[in-house]
């Protein structure tokens, strides 16, 4: 290994203890972009790879709100403004009782160089709360979204930093959220955050971004290796914002969706799952995949016991894992392999553990890697950005062909660069070695900031 990255890596290593998902993504991208930093020794005395590893700035703070029978509860805030080279901060927020600096951490590095690879002028930033939603009432949601939003205020800003939704922030948290910034500023910042509903300043197609992209993506992907998505068998784990527009825009290729997810277990439908339904359960019942079964009693319901989700034994051609980070190990990607899985699409960040991604490329799999499969809700965050600056709005055929645009240029990029540096096939190689050049590019011209 090239000595300067493993005296980084160490480094980072002894400076982030317990920060383990952290270390994960680092090590992820780093190892592979040797070949880059081999040819620019200049980064060492310049000690870029630990630059880009400590976030411009971290925030925690404290989170207090009062639940429905006068308790008050105290969460903590997170928001990690990551790199800010090539525009003002941008990220989610997740909301989860898993929710740790480690994983914001994480979550913040990927969105650096995923941000980087949609070409738009976003820097990288993620932030959040080991709040749990589920459950709550809705004015308990308002509640703690108005006290978040109390602190968090002063650190963001339409030209400084823009958050949007994750796991457990969609629309109705965004509307809360907006709603305390607006009125602590009295003004209408509009393009403050992303992911609004349309009445007030939303992009169309945003909503499905994340999805329809990685199906996108997909697409292009198996273009490149003589293979279309009409006909194929998907498996998608998650039932949230990702999944169903994944599932969604999968279908509208012909493909045939028969299983998704959520923390509890997997549903299998081997005529094709009923995605109105799963709408109405999710989307508006926020209720349970299991629930399925009241419809369709003639489909399968696993619940999931151990480490590993049930839903990657399902034989497919096409896997996407669409849930959470690591949520695809060692011994599910064996068993997608072995039932002869074509391709595996992260539509979640950093789905597959290091053991696992090594072990599909080893086998041949094609991997669409969570940075570049998954930047079409950035991106079209970014969109929803533009459009209220110019107070403007485009329709969802505009920003779907946008968005298209986007998912196929970033899949040329991976392309590009992995057969560049003798990796062909290798787009999580591609990916990295693509958003790393334009990252450190930026960061030698603006000099040590
Ligand atoms: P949602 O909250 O809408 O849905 C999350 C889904 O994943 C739910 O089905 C949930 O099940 C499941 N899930 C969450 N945590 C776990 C866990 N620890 N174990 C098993 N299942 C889990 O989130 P999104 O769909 O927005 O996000 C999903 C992933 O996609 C995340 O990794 C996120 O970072 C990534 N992503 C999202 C983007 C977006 O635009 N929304 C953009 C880019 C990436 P349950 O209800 O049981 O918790």
């Amino acid at each position: 290994m090239n000595k300067y990255l493993d005296k980084a890596l160490e480094e980072i290593r002894l400076k982030n203890p317990n920060e383990p998902e952290f270390l994960q993504a680092v090590k992820e991208v780093y190892c592979t972009v040797e070949q880059i930093i081999d040819k620019n020794p200049q980064f060492e005395k310049l000690a870029m790879l630990e630059r880009i590893a400590e976030p411009e700035r971290i925030i925690t703070f404290r989170v207090p709100w009062v639940d429905d029978n006068g308790q008050v509860v105290v969460n903590r805030g997170y928001r990690v403004q990551f790199n800010s080279v090539i525009g003002p901060y941008k990220g989610g927020l997740r909301f989860h009782p898993s929710v740790n600096q480690s994983i914001i951490k994480f979550l913040g590095f990927e969105q650096i160089f995923k941000n980087a690879l949609t070409g738009l002028p976003i820097g990288g930033a993620k932030g959040g709360s080991d709040f749990d939603p589920k459950g709550k009432s809705d004015n308990e949601i308002m509640r703690f979204c108005q006290s978040f939003m109390t602190e968090l205020y002063r650190h963001i800003g339409q030209d400084v930093d823009v958050p949007a939704g994750d796991i457990g922030v969609g629309a109705r948290e965004i509307g809360y959220l907006f709603g305390q910034y607006k009125k602590i500023k009295n003004a209408y910042e509009g393009g403050v955050l992303t992911g609004k509903a349309i009445c007030y300043g939303g992009s169309l197609a945003r909503k499905e971004a994340t999805g329809y992209g990685l199906i996108f993506y997909m697409r292009e992907m198996l273009k490149a290796h003589g293979q279309t998505l009409n006909g194929k068998t998907v498996t998608i784990s998650g039932s949230g914002n990702v999944a169903i527009y994944a599932c969604e825009k999968a279908m509208s290729y012909g493909a045939k969706v028969v299983a998704l997810s959520d923390s509890s277990g997997c549903i299998y439908d081997k005529n094709g799952i009923d995605l109105d339904y799963i709408k109405e359960i999710k989307e508006v019942n926020r209720g349970r995949v299991k629930d399925y079964l009241q419809k369709h009693p003639e489909a399968v319901y696993t619940e999931r016991t151990g480490e590993d989700s049930p839903i990657w034994n399902i034989k497919t051609d096409i896997a996407l894992p669409c849930a959470t980070q690591n949520e695809l190990t060692l011994n599910s990607a064996k068993k997608l392999a072995e039932n002869g899985v074509l391709a595996v699409g992260e539509g979640a960040n950093m789905p597959c553990t290091q053991e696992a991604t090594d072990y599909l490329l080893e086998k041949g799999v094609l991997v669409a890697p969570a940075k570049a499969a998954n930047a079409g809700g950035v991106a079209t965050s970014a969109i929803e950005m533009s459009q209220n600056s110019m107070r403007f709005y485009y329709t969802f055929e505009e920003v779907e062909a946008k968005l298209d645009r986007i998912m196929t240029n970033i899949f040329n990029a991976c392309k590009e660069n992995a057969d560049k540096y003798n990796c062909p096939g290798n787009y999580v190689a591609g990916a990295n070695l693509a958003a790393f050049q334009k990252i450190t590019d930026g960061m030698t011209a603006q000099g040590v900031v």
